[in-house]
């Protein structure tokens, strides 16, 4: 578990301990052994599971890729996360987003536990045959330890639909006779995957910037008003005009929450700019969000990066430097790409006063707390991103029953589920000065906590 990660779980446990609502069975050193006994378990994932993958390239040469599962915690239920295709996954990475997944469903009351993957490639050097090769291996090493009861995992970064097809037919031919409709989420459709599985997230992202800063601002603003702490004035600040927002991440998350703000008729919102892994593009007066959308899915999920392919797609923007997009004069800044990307060398040029987080830990514990200490509203990880794991758990239904949703009724049980939880967390950050992320945490530990006393493992 990350530094940061750690220390809220801790930070968390602290302010329960003093809570004499918060298991009140539990006194004094009894009490005491308690909490050191839910700091070890939430702060170490009870599996680390890593392999050397032995793939045959189209060459014919023989390499071997680090391939990771970590199962952090399933006592809500069965471990869930995807798995990450990336150069720079590591085992403490994989250890990080596992935790962050047991928390997020605790958050969002997701009967799942926490796990993640990673395996260490940049999937764009290897051809098609070979990512078919390393998935139906990455399943041969780990199908002992997956299942629709054990572990399901879902796509991450550099990986998608195709993938989890891939992994879930390798998992029912190595495991003949066993249920496999439950065993990967994020499958295609004609696959069994769920009808708005790919743009839940996304979606979810946007939902929870426009849930805050409108539909819960609409019907709590005189008690807002009241409020006389930094972040209710962020929120009024910003709840009545015109935003500008920049985006950093021009995937799946990033690419339909832009097209989310683009649509949405709630707010007033500019997008003036947006990024990928090679430049970040701006226009002051509104980017032609669609247009981007359609162009890089035309280029291997790349945005343009010369004036002639920005004439060609009839798009009007100005070419940055990808880490300009963080320093922009905007009021808002979604962050839908990798962890650590606001940190203490760059966070005095962010001037965004509401920042998402659609990406897994954006920014550093340093930078968090800077922002925070100037009334920067951070939405957390844990609340913004939860929208591909509570349709991931439609999907496990869905395929469990063999009953389909329609895509509205995925949507409307995604945001109904999600408003739960805004609904709970909102007017406690509002109504005290602990920031969103603390908030979400107390929560989500809180319930943890509850359960695995229940279940009598404190002992
Ligand atoms: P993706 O691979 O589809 O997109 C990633 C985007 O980030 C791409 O546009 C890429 O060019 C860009 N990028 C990569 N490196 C960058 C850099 N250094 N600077 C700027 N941009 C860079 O991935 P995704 O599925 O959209 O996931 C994005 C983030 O959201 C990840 O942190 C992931 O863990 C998190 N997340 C994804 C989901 C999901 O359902 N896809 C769910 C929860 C959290």
């Amino acid at each position: 578990m990350s530094k940061q990660t750690s220390s809220i779980v801790q930070d968390s446990l602290n302010a329960l301990y003093d809570d004499e609502s918060f298991l009140p069975d539990l006194k004094n050193g009894t009490r005491e052994k308690a909490f050191t006994s839910l700091v070890s378990i939430l702060s170490t994932p009870n599996h680390v599971n890593k392999s050397f993958l032995r793939v045959t390239l189209e060459n014919e040469k023989v390499i071997r890729i680090p391939a990771f599962r970590v199962q952090h915690n399933n006592i809500l239920g069965p471990y869930k996360g995807g798995i990450r295709f990336h150069e720079s996954v590591n085992e403490e990475e994989v250890i990080n987003l596992a935790s962050l997944m047991t928390l997020k469903n605790a958050l969002h009351q997701v009967p799942f536990g926490g796990g993640k993957g990673g395996v260490v490639i940049n999937p764009r050097e290897f051809d098609v045959k070979e990512l078919n090769l390393i998935c139906k291996k990455y399943i041969q090493y780990f199908s002992e330890i997956l299942g629709p009861d054990k572990d399901i995992p879902a796509p991450d970064v550099g990986t998608g639909d195709r993938e989890m097809d891939w992994m879930m037919g390798e998992y029912k031919s190595i495991r003949p006779g066993s249920r496999y409709r439950g065993s990967f989420t994020g499958k295609s459709v004609v696959n069994g995957g769920s009808l708005g599985r790919r743009e839940a997230t996304g979606k979810g992202v946007y939902y929870t910037f426009r849930y805050m800063l409108h539909d819960f601002i609409q019907s709590q603003r005189k008690w807002l008003e009241e409020r006389n702490n930094i972040f209710a004035k962020t929120a009024l600040d910003h709840s009545d005009k015109d935003l500008t927002l920049a985006i950093q991440g021009f995937g799946n998350v990033g690419s339909i929450a832009a097209l989310e703000a683009y649509r949405c008729n709630y707010l007033n919102n500019k997008i003036v700019a947006v990024s990928d892994r090679n430049v970040t593009l701006y226009n002051s007066d509104g980017l032609d969000i669609p247009a981007l959308v359609k162009i890089t899915a035309a280029n291997k999920g790349d945005l343009p990066t010369s004036d002639e392919e920005l004439t060609n797609a009839e798009v009007k923007a100005k070419i940055m430097d990808r880490a300009d997009v963080l320093s922009l004069d905007t009021d808002v800044l979604v962050l839908a790409a990798l962890e650590d990307q606001v940190h203490a060398k760059n966070v005095q040029d962010v001037k965004a006063r509401i920042i998402v987080e659609g990406a897994n830990s954006p920014v550093t514990a340093e930078a968090d707390k800077i922002l925070s200490d100037n009334g920067v509203i951070i939405v957390p990880d844990i609340l913004a991103n939860a929208g591909g794991v509570i349709v991931s758990y439609y999907e496990w239904l869905q395929g469990r029953d063999t009953q389909f949703y329609t895509e509205e009724e995925v949507y409307k049980k995604q945001f109904d589920k999600m408003k739960e939880t805004f609904d709970t967390i909102l007017p406690q950050f509002f109504g005290d000065p602990h920031p969103l992320r603390q908030n979400c945490y107390i929560h989500a530990v809180s319930k943890l906590s509850t359960v695995l006393y229940r279940q009598g493992k404190l002992y």
